[in-house]
């Protein structure tokens, strides 16, 4: 038997996008190649709706854990590679389940498929006859409804596979494949995770960060940065920050409204209008915020409504519905919770009032705004911008 192992790759989605199918493809190819590129010897072989790759010196291991990271792979199985003979088969599947038997586990069953339709015997009959085997050599019993394990093996054009792990991927679809969105990105819980599900989705991120120097400090920044970073090792390439020092468009903003309440929303119409100005630039079709329905007073419909007002790209908000435990629980999943949640100061709380408006009127608004040159503190913000490439964390 050959102790050859190779790690199988099973896609998701992509199997529905028709025309575009390749396209989608060439891009995870890519994706899995940057993934893995700082394991030697390591090389992808693409082949009917699967992908292999084979690994270096260092084995499968640290292939599978740079691939669990790669948007688009529904689930990946180290496997062992063997010759295209029911009897080399066997003889591995044996290996395997006896495996398996260490851990305790004891039915199973085989799964079988065959990428080359050409080989003889077709699927369930080499699924039995391996299943005979693995009841020959070790006594196991078969339990085709609920299995302590599986032995799938797979014909592939060259060679066969026998595996029993399927490890889940993270699902979606390739990043780059889907288009190119900005980002809003604050030091909270949120939005990073927003912009981790747009990554899942397909997409490019750049993000901007504004900066309220000296009411937030260097330690804020750097918190920002090292969220960038991890965004950075999801997308698999380096991520652009934008930083924008917002702190002399926050004092005349304040002054708008006596109260205070319309802060937030006043500070917001802000953000989104620099960050379109930069995603344009950046070729991104799109904003996108962390913001979740009613989770403070200032993310109601009334104030998102007004918000939207000052954009022409849309404003995509993936964690609208979600509740907060749901996104903490992502957060911690994708390893930015312990980040988010170091102190912080926050440039929305600043001059803020304890009763926010929940409710912002977009006449009022635009009255208060139109009392300042508002395309002036725009540009004035862009023009003081700090441009950053965060490598991957
Ligand atoms: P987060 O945890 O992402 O900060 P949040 O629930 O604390 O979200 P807010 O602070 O009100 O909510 O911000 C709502 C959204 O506005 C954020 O998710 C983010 O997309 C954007 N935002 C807020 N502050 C900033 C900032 N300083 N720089 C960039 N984007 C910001
Ligand atoms: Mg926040």
């Amino acid at each position: 038997m050959s102790a050859r192992e190779v790690v199988m790759i099973r896609f998701g989605e992509i199997f529905l996008k028709g025309d575009n199918r390749h396209l989608f493809e060439r891009r995870l190819v890519d994706n899995c190649e940057r993934a893995i590129a700082h394991v030697e010897g390591a090389k992808i072989e693409r082949q009917r709706g699967r992908l292999f790759v084979w690994p270096g010196a260092a084995g499968t291991a640290p292939l599978e854990r740079s691939l669990k990271r790669v948007f688009g792979i529904a689930s990946l199985s180290p496997a062992r590679v063997v010759e295209r003979k029911l009897t080399a088969i066997e003889q591995t599947a044996i290996e395997v389940a006896r495996l398996q038997t260490e851990q305790g586990k004891r039915s199973f069953k085989v799964e079988s498929r065959r990428a080359d339709k050409q080989f003889v015997p077709a699927s369930p009959e080499i699924s039995r006859q391996v299943g005979a085997a693995i009841v020959g050599a070790l006594g196991l019993p078969v339990d085709v409804h609920t299995p302590d394990f599986t032995v799938g093996v797979e014909i592939g054009l060259e060679h066969a596979m026998v595996f029993s792990a399927i490890v889940a991927g993270p699902g979606g679809l390739p990043v780059g494949s889907t288009g190119k969105v900005e980002l809003l990105l604050s030091g909270g819980i949120d939005s990073p995770v927003a912009g981790w599900l747009m990554l899942k989705r397909g997409c490019e991120l750049s993000a901007t960060y504004f900066h309220s120097f000296p009411y937030t400090g260097d330690k804020t920044k750097e918190k920002v940065i090292t969220l960038a970073s991890k965004l950075a090792g999801w997308q698999l390439q380096p991520l652009t920050l934008t930083i924008v020092p917002l702190t002399e468009a926050q004092k005349a903003l304040r002054g708008l409204d006596e109260e205070g309440r319309l802060a937030v929303v006043l500070y917001r119409r802000m953000m989104v209008r620099i960050a379109e100005v930069i995603a344009r630039e950046r070729g991104a079709r799109a904003l996108v915020t962390g913001e979740a329905l009613a989770q403070v007073a200032s993310q109601t419909l009334e104030n998102m409504s007004v918000i939207d007002e000052v954009a022409e790209l849309p404003i995509l908000r993936p964690c609208l519905a979600h509740d907060k435990v749901e996104t903490i629980a992502m957060a911690r999943r994708i390893d930015t919770y312990e980040t988010s949640i170091l102190p912080y100061d926050d440039c929305c709380s600043l001059f803020v009032p304890d009763h926010p408006e929940t409710r912002a009127h977009l006449e009022r608004v635009q009255r208060l705004e139109s009392r300042l040159d508002i395309a002036a503190l725009v540009s004035d913000c862009v023009s003081r911008r700090e441009m950053i490439t965060v490598p991957a964390k």
